[in-house]
């Protein structure tokens, strides 16, 4: 009988792994890394319950590392076959993977010439080589069409609108002649947003395994344009820098588009802007190149005169630790964006501990802030933040810009379940901490009937039961 475990992503937002078994065979759908508490990161050392030799399939829904990251560590444990996943989902693992082995070793390598012992980040989960072994099995599939993994197993995707290639899936999985299909929602992004597409909508499913990021509220209404002047006038007027903890593709790309468009109105001041990554890259290739995810036409922006309407006038990618080192110095007014996005790891740490004691700076938080992160701990007003061993004061302003946020909140991921022409069989609530989880279902049940489950980590769940 076909059964589901739930490797990740149970009652939490991160680690997302499903592992359906069908027909003596093994998929996996996401591969993701845990992050935020040290609980959490510490599954990552954990052995699977599964030999990742036994593992047939990968497949992927989006690139994001809580659903990729943990690849790496996959492959180094033995698996060896495909990985699946559409081009531009591909592209972004190659440059996230080797960023997330950087940060990994750069942090490791910090913690030693520290001597910080007993550190959770005192060796690396993998290496670059190992990100590399993993990225070799990539295999392409299509964005759109269906493709037939194996007899028992066969992929249908579609667009999620969350990031660039993010898919959400229906999964049939065939046994014994009869036919089931799962749908995985992946992570859902928003619906009439600048440059992504609107989130397409379902119509059935046997088993729904569905996101719950925001399944217990909305995100702030208002202009995100209107907000962002008001707050980068007003720490550029007071001679503070800007700290975005942000991976280089994203959410930034949205927030330099808003940015952009800002300058260009002479809303706000012009500002160099520093992309302080190991991997940083100038991200609007890959948006021309997938123009199939977005619907920004860049030869109508150039034609408006406008050069790349995803970079702002004065943009600095900082690739070695040297050029990073030097943003330190900046005393003028700047923008500095640099991974982690939740500030769990990476040289975010090392701006947040320069530019927090300043009260004429301020940090957007412009992504998921996950239960245990440093992120979190700033958005839920923590006067002092704990970095590499050192208690860092909080004086610099915190603005949390949930406007910006690249999930659906909880009206959004009901608009997406309103799709569906009648009840799945079960639907497993996944991605989302134990408040949101339990809100989300309350809201479920009570708008649509339907029985809803939340599993728990590592629980097995037997398909057709
Ligand atoms: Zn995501």
């Amino acid at each position: 009988m076909a059964k589901i475990t739930f490797l990740g992503a149970a009652g939490t937002v991160t680690g997302s792994k499903y592992l359906v078994e069908a027909g003596g065979k093994r998929l996996l759908v996401d591969c993701g890394l845990f992050e935020g508490s040290k609980e959490l990161k510490e599954r990552n050392w954990n052995r699977l319950p599964v030999d990742p030799a036994a593992i047939d399939w990968v497949l992927l829904t989006h690139a994001h590392m809580d659903h990729t990251g943990y690849l790496p560590k996959l492959v180094a444990d033995g698996y060896r076959g495909p990985i699946y996943a559409n081009p531009a989902t591909r592209e972004l693992c190659g440059l996230l993977l080797p960023d997330s082995a950087h940060i990994q070793e750069e942090d490791a390598k910090y913690a030693a010439k520290k001597g910080l012992k007993n550190h959770d980040i005192a060796q690396p989960l993998y290496s670059a080589e190992d990100a590399q072994s993993a990225l070799a099995l990539f295999r392409d599939i299509s964005r759109k069409d269906a493709f037939t993994i194996s007899p028992e197993f066969s992929v249908k995707p579609h667009d999620a609108g969350h990031i660039l290639g993010s898919t959400w899936l229906e999964l049939t999985i065939t046994e014994n002649g009869k036919q089931t299909l799962v749908v995985f929602s992946g992570d859902l992004g928003r619906y009439d947003q600048p440059i992504l597409r609107d989130p397409e909508s379902p119509s059935r499913a046997d088993y729904l395994l569905c996101e719950s990021t925001y399944g217990d509220r909305d995100h702030p209404a208002g202009s995100v344009p209107d907000m962002l002047a008001q707050v980068i006038t007003r720490v550029a007027k007071r001679g503070g820098a800007i700290v975005i903890p942000s991976f280089a593709v994203g959410r930034t790309q949205t927030l330099m588009y808003y940015l952009r468009e800002l300058e260009d109105q002479q809303r706000i001041p012009h500002l160099p802007v520093f992309v302080d990554s190991p991997m940083a890259i100038n991200a609007t290739d890959l948006y021309v190149r997938h123009c199939e995810d977005h619907d920004l036409d860049f030869s109508r922006e150039e034609a408006k005169g406008k050069r790349d309407p995803l970079n702002m006038h004065e943009v600095h990618m900082t690739r070695t630790v040297e050029e990073s080192k030097k943003i330190n110095e900046m005393v003028s007014p700047c923008i500095i964006i640099s991974a982690s996005g939740m500030a769990t790891g990476g040289r975010i740490l090392h701006h947040l501990k320069r530019r927090l004691p300043d009260a004429r700076c301020a940090v957007l938080l412009v992504g998921y802030q996950a239960q245990g992160s440093g992120g979190r701990a700033l958005q839920d007003g923590a006067k002092y933040l704990r970095i590499h061993g050192e208690e860092v004061p909080v004086r610099a302003e915190v603005i949390d810009v949930g406007q910006l946020s690249a999930h659906a909140g909880q009206d959004e991921l009901l608009r997406w379940l309103s799709g569906f022409s009648a009840a799945p069989r079960q639907t497993f609530l996944t991605h989302g901490e134990p408040i949101a989880l339990e809100a989300f279902r309350a809201k479920i049940t009570a708008r649509f009937h339907w029985p809803v489950t939340i599993p728990a980590y590592l629980q097995t769940i037997e398909l057709n039961g």
